[in-house]
């Protein structure tokens, strides 16, 4: 691959560089310490388009290919990995999974209001008894007519409190061949949904994660995303994209590791000189470094191979495991160069090793990584 950005690339980066010092830096302790992100912080993604990123214009899109996508989604990881995450998801995984699968309704109903940040999407698929055996779904969606009634509890959901509309994964049918399970796009207004705030987070704690509850929630037929049996397809296509974008914000969290500790290390002065001086300190950067180059080459290589149209799952997976281990690697590393003045939360790296940590868990853990790998080698599926 050509590892040359072209001129828009390096100018969606200024873009996304001057957006996270403007709009983001000067609230990201304030946001952590009250566990809630300015809801405005939505619509301003949407003006400057990196809401719209790799949707078509047509839907109220701003163009764009997935390499700029990891270019943008790393600038918002550096800066803070609660509000990347609701690009992440609301663009990441419901508006591009519309865009993907979506009739043309759809996507005039939907697209438009996402790209914009009017509206919020959440991606419902984990439940409280059903994790990294997503197929298994309890969530039941039977037919009526010409509607849906959907019920059952929907867990760790990312801007599961702000969303407009849920793309929601739930089992209509017991058709073999299927793991029956279809994927709908529920507004969240629809009566029998409430929800419920998930509180006391290890990290992403601007970020609104809640528990969705469907009692007799009804939608049309037409609220169906994709053919029925077809849900368990839409939401491993999104999650192989997913991991890419996961894996483009870890390089963030690590950047921003690395840039924390290189100041410190060169101002703090122990022994009688700066601790950049000492050379298990450099240790510790140089292994950062090297986290931070490596997660980005994986990552790219992810989306060089959907903007040309190949097969990209497996690699998608391998990058997400190594970025999101390397970004715990770097946020720890950096904590390291900054002794006790980094377990206290007015230095900013105890805030990347808890926002870290998460993304060695969620849209698949590693152990959920190694196996989709560990298939792609042997032939066998071990899940
Ligand atoms: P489990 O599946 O119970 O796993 C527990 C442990 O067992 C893990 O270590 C796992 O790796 C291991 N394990 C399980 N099966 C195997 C196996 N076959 N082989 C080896 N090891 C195995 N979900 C959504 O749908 N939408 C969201 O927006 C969303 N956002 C999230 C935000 C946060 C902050 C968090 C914490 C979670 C979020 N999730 C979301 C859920 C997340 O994707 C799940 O937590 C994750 O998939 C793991 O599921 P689980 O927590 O049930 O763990």
């Amino acid at each position: 691959m050509n590892l040359e950005l072209s001129e828009e690339q390096v100018a969606v980066r200024r873009l996304a560089e001057e957006f996270v010092t403007r709009e983001i830096a000067p609230h990201v302790v304030a946001w952590d310490r009250a566990e809630e992100v300015d809801r405005s912080i939505v619509k301003k993604l949407g003006e400057v388009g990196f809401l719209g990123l790799t949707i078509d214009e047509e839907y109220g899109g701003a163009g764009g290919d997935h390499l700029a996508y990891c270019l943008v989604t790393e600038e918002l990881g550096r800066g803070d990995s609660s509000v990347r995450g609701i690009v992440s998801v609301s663009l990441g995984l419901v508006a591009k999974t519309i865009a993907a699968w979506g009739s043309e309704e759809q996507k005039r109903r939907w697209l438009p209001g996402l790209t914009s940040g009017e509206y919020v999407g959440c991606f419902g698929l984990t439940e409280p008894g059903t994790g990294s055996d997503a197929g298994n779904l309890a969530t039941r969606a039977v037919r009526d007519g010409d509607h849906y009634v959907i019920n059952g509890t929907k867990m760790f959901i990312t801007n599961g409190t702000w969303a407009d509309v849920v793309l929601l994964f739930a089992r209509s049918t017991d058709a073999p061949g299927h793991k029956g399970v279809s994927a709908f796009l529920v507004p969240t207004d629809t009566p029998g949904l409430t929800r419920r705030a998930v509180h006391g987070k290890l990290g992403l704690r601007g970020q609104a994660t809640a528990e969705l509850v469907l009692e007799d929630v009804r939608v049309p037929a037409s609220a169906m995303l994709a053919p029925e049996g077809k849900g368990f397809s839409v939401a491993m296509s999104a999650l192989a994209k997913g991991r890419m974008s996961v894996a483009a914000g870890c390089v963030g969290i690590a950047r921003a590791a690395l840039e924390a500790a290189v100041t410190y290390a060169g101002e703090r002065e122990q022994f009688g000189r700066t601790i950049a001086h000492h050379q298990l300190v450099q240790e510790l950067l140089s292994d950062i470094a090297v986290d931070v180059d490596a997660a980005r080459l994986l990552t790219w290589r992810v989306a060089d191979l959907i903007d040309r149209g190949l097969p990209f799952a497996v690699e998608s997976s391998k990058a997400k495991l190594f970025a999101s281990e390397a970004a715990v690697r770097a946020a720890n590393n950096a904590l390291q160069v900054f002794g006790g003045y980094g377990y206290i939360d007015e230095y900013p790296v105890g805030k990347l090793l808890r926002d870290a940590r998460v993304m060695t868990l969620y849209e698949g853990t590693s152990q959920i990584q190694k196996l989709v790998i560990g298939r792609a080698l042997t032939g066998v599926s071990a899940f």
